[in-house]
């Protein structure tokens, strides 16, 4: 019987530490994406100050370097817009952002989307019914996780933006799901070098 209690304590304690070290690297990844959204914050807005918005006729395509990407994306946007990672819902900077306003691809600064076009989904992540251009937005047939979906992403640098879905508002019907992160915004008062839709 004791012998029993033996096993029993000792599966308990494994079991508990199992849990503390999950707990522990919970934390640890909040810290680090926090962290990470603050450098975000501080390095669009002084990016954001030197911005000239251009809305180019044909888009020539940008390539990079692994390293070079890297280097200028820092670990985490790199993650979602290079390696098609997600940020968690809710924890973006746009999903509940209503100014009025361009969001641009964080890695090139071409114009993807508009202020007028997003709408709240409920989804957690910045939502919109249609590209500021159909060619600024390249898709891709997506087949991870078991699902068939329609990736998102910068025609000009190929960033992962996110995924387009059949189920939005007029007056498209769909619903340009995009992660905050591959995102930066520009208010619309900014100086524009081409005048926009
Ligand atoms: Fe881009």
């Amino acid at each position: 019987m004791s012998e029993m209690h033996a096993f029993r304590d000792a599966w308990s304690w494994v079991a508990l530490c199992v849990l503390l070290s999950l707990g522990i690297a919970s934390c640890q990844q909040r810290r680090v994406e926090h962290a990470t959204y603050e450098m975000v914050q501080t390095m669009d807005r002084d990016h954001t100050k030197k911005d000239v918005l251009e809305f180019p006729d044909t888009v020539e395509p940008i390539q990079k370097s692994e390293e070079e990407w890297k280097e200028l994306l820092g670990e985490f946007r790199y993650y979602v817009m290079r390696r098609k990672g997600t940020e968690r819902a809710f924890t973006g900077q746009y999903w509940n952002h209503h100014a009025d306003g361009w969001y641009v691809c964080a890695a090139c600064g071409l114009p993807l989307f508009s202020s007028v076009d997003k709408f709240d989904s409920g989804t957690g992540w910045p939502s919109f019914t249609r590209p500021v251009r159909e060619d600024y937005v390249g898709t891709e047939r997506d087949t991870s996780y078991g699902m068939v979906r329609t990736e998102i992403h910068c025609a000009r640098c190929g960033g992962h933006l996110g995924h387009v879905f059949e189920d939005g508002p007029p007056p498209t019907g769909l619903r340009y799901c995009v992660n905050s992160i591959s995102l930066r915004f520009v208010p619309r008062e900014r100086r524009q070098k081409k005048q926009g839709p």
